[in-house]
């Protein structure tokens, strides 16, 4: 324990963001334009729901426009206040940064818990909302485009962009108002899995380093890894399950709201999340162990901790305790500014949220340029490209024919060869192109710098290096 005084998340991206400043050569005026959040809007507003009037309160901030539009997800969570509103915008711009996604950062938030509510309620309350920040352009397929986040998904998403539909009747563009939105209406395959995704290929990043596992005090690859993963939620759900599915990883704890599933052979992820579909959460799960107290279970012994599903949950309190070598923080801000600073002397490794979670955000940019294009990716070219892999083959098959037979070409690589990729190829494409690229930046830093000892202070300064070169170029 420690009388030491715990930031808050505000506090704490702004402690982390001055340590890598510190180390940069920016004048001090520019230092603090890329540091201030731009502007926080926050709406009061009632809607008649079971015979009363409801009043909800509401942000959204914009934390930088050095690019427009600008982006960042909308939260449901009665944990919602300005100040992690803009400690999320601000992650949200230097996320973008890192990640080359060409936006602002912006976040919002709605002070709501989602459950309590119906569907049809859920669906007026989202209306209004929607209403109040697209009349001021807070949503606006050039300006603001928000996303989902904790409590929100594509359900939300469609209703925000029909409603900015009905309120911008001529906006041929109005599909790029939100990103997340379900496929049927305007989303992107691969986006609900995209953060989840983008984890699991920051990890294979991770694991084709020598020096970097041998920094977190691991060897060999991803295959028998020991995992533990608190928030079974869209995020951590989808990095659970392919992790554990595709890499050999072993999801060996789940901690959720109501306690945790321990199981050292490995928990099958698809059976946990249907059960707290149908029972609301983890206790009662006929595998496994169930740990009332979840938190205590991040303390546990693994090879890999994914913090997924809120801010703070390593903190002072708790962190000379965590044992993980290696953490990736799939969810925002999961460590404190203090706790970071205890783990980094302890030697752990921690892969930043700003790049490990921008899985989210990078397929966001994909939807956005679908709807712009009006055209879904691989429409025009995959049909081509198979009648090109066709003549290939048929020529192989051809010039086989003329030795006598005397190869085969094996059904898997034809059927695997031939087939032109589709959306879903694309996306997963991008998304892996650009946690690889993200990463090579950050570890360049890491490594070669003798000032930089963590990859969070690497991704600060490969991020505000970026901000900054924007600002320049426009006279700043
Ligand atoms: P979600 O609402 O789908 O899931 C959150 C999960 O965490 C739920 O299963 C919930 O029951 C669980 N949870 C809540 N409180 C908990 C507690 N005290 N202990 C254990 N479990 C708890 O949210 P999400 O979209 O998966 O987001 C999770 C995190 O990832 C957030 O920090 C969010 O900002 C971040 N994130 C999400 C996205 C995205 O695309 N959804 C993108 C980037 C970052």
């Amino acid at each position: 324990m420690t009388d030491r005084k715990e930031p808050t998340f505000r506090e704490s991206v702004d402690l982390m963001f001055n340590r890598a400043v510190a180390l940069m050569d920016l004048s001090p005026g520019l230092e603090e334009k890329i540091r201030v959040c731009n502007a926080t809007y926050t709406v009061r507003f009632g809607v008649r729901l079971r015979g009363q009037i409801h009043t909800f309160t509401g942000y959204r901030s914009v934390h930088s426009e050095h690019m427009e539009p600008v982006k960042g997800g909308i939260r449901y969570s009665m944990a919602v206040h300005q100040d992690e509103v803009e400690a999320l915008a601000a992650l949200m711009t230097y996320k973008c940064a890192l990640v080359e996604v060409p936006f602002g950062g912006s976040k919002g938030g709605l002070r709501i818990d989602p459950r309590e509510w119906e569907e049809h309620e859920l669906e007026q309350i989202t209306r209004r909302f929607a209403y109040e920040l697209i009349k001021r352009d807070l949503i606006h397929p050039a300006q603001n485009v928000p996303a989902p986040d904790m409590g929100t998904g594509e359900r939300e998403m469609a209703w925000i962009a029909d409603q900015y539909k009905r309120m911008a009747t001529t906006d041929i563009n109005y599909r790029g108002c939100v990103t997340g939105k379900p496929v049927n209406a305007g989303g992107i395959q691969g986006r609900t899995e995209a953060t989840g995704r983008g984890v699991q290929y920051a990890l294979q990043e991770f694991f084709r380093h020598p020096e970097d596992i041998a920094a977190a005090g691991l060897s060999g690859t991803l295959d028998g890894k020991r995992v533990i993963v608190q928030g079974l939620g869209n995020v951590g759900y989808h990095a659970a399950k392919f992790l554990s599915e595709e890499d050999g990883c072993k999801i060996t704890a789940i901690i959720e709201r109501d306690g945790a599933l321990l199981d050292d052979t490995g928990l099958d992820v698809e059976a946990v999340r249907n059960w707290i579909a149908r029972h609301g959460g983890v206790e009662g799960y006929p595998g496994g162990s169930f740990v009332r107290e979840g938190a205590k279970v991040l303390e546990g012994a693994c090879d890999i901790l994914i913090p997924a599903a809120l801010e703070g949950v390593i903190n002072l309190e708790n962190a000379e305790r965590i044992t993980a070598p290696l953490i990736i923080e799939a969810a925002n801000g999961p460590i404190t500014a203090g706790a970071d600073e205890i783990l980094r002397q302890k030697g752990t490794v921690i892969i930043p949220d700003m790049y490990a979670n921008a899985g989210g955000v990078t397929v966001s940019y994909f939807e956005w340029v679908k709807n712009l294009s009006h055209i879904r990716f691989g429409r025009i070219g995959r049909r081509q490209e198979e009648a090109r892999h066709q003549l290939i083959v048929n020529e192989l098959e051809r010039l086989n024919r003329g030795i006598g037979d005397a190869w085969d070409i094996s059904p898997d690589f034809k059927q695997k060869y031939l087939r032109g990729a589709g959306e879903l190829e694309l996306v997963r494409s991008g998304l892996d192109d650009t946690m690889r690229t993200a990463y090579q930046a950050m570890r360049e830093i890491w490594h070669g710098r003798e000032d930089v000892t963590d990859l969070r202070t690497a991704a600060y300064l490969v991020a505000i290096a970026r901000v900054a070169a924007s600002y320049r170029a426009m006279g700043l």
